[in-house]
């Protein structure tokens, strides 16, 4: 199984970190063991000073593909859920000064929260990409959004990325985080909605 990341699919995420829009989609991968064990707590690595949160859709692969038109994509994800790009940002930064690749910063053990929930995508009869997600940090409201705002709809990403690796069923592809990232500290608790649906739970232990 492999995590698929998609980094800037929100505007007001790109400026917030000072990053440039890009006209196609950017994409990283977390291996399996970054996935943070179900009511494990997450422990900030000592080799870090600065991990941030980014609350991001999930969806998962149904089906192998590869080269996957957009208007086929579908076809490819059945649900939805929620989780956490935990992302130690001065690593990253460093390593983005040097274009060096992301994966101290990003793969760590126990940076993908992925919740055990997944939610049918036909729960929503308006569209799914009306689904409003939130993360709480200690009960405040501190990302909030809908996929209407992505950049490139979960279907271009879809078909993106299977030009270059075959998704194969069981993937999951994190879509990208709002504006709202923020740093973690020791006894936080952070929690994921989808609307009225509640996703996850985490608490943070420095
Ligand atoms: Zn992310």
């Amino acid at each position: 199984m492999k995590l698929i990341c998609i980094g800037r699919n929100y505007a007001d995420h790109v400026s917030e970190l000072g990053n440039v829009t890009l006209n196609e989609p950017l994409f990283f991968l977390k291996p399996d063991s970054a996935v943070l064990p179900h009511r494990h707590p997450f422990y900030i690595p000592p080799w870090t000073g600065e991990v941030h949160h980014e609350i991001e859709l999930l969806v998962r692969i149904t089906r192998n593909g590869k080269n996957i038109a957009p208007e086929f994509a579908h076809r490819y994800f059945d649900e939805l859920s929620l989780g956490i790009d935990f992302t130690a940002r001065d690593v990253q930064s460093a390593l983005k000064a040097k274009g060096h690749p992301w994966e101290k910063a990003k793969g760590f053990d126990g940076s993908a929260v992925l919740s055990k929930k997944w939610i049918p995508k036909a729960t929503w009869k308006g569209g799914w990409e009306l689904a409003c997600f939130t993360l709480k940090k200690n009960g405040r409201v501190v990302q909030s959004a809908t996929a209407e705002s992505m950049i490139f709809h979960v279907h271009d990403l879809i078909a993106y990325v299977s030009q270059y690796m075959t998704l194969k069923m069981g993937d999951v592809i994190f879509t990208g985080t709002p504006a709202g990232v923020g740093p973690v500290a020791d006894g936080d608790v952070l929690e994921g909605f989808l609307d009225e649906y509640s996703m996850f739970r985490v608490q943070i232990h420095g």
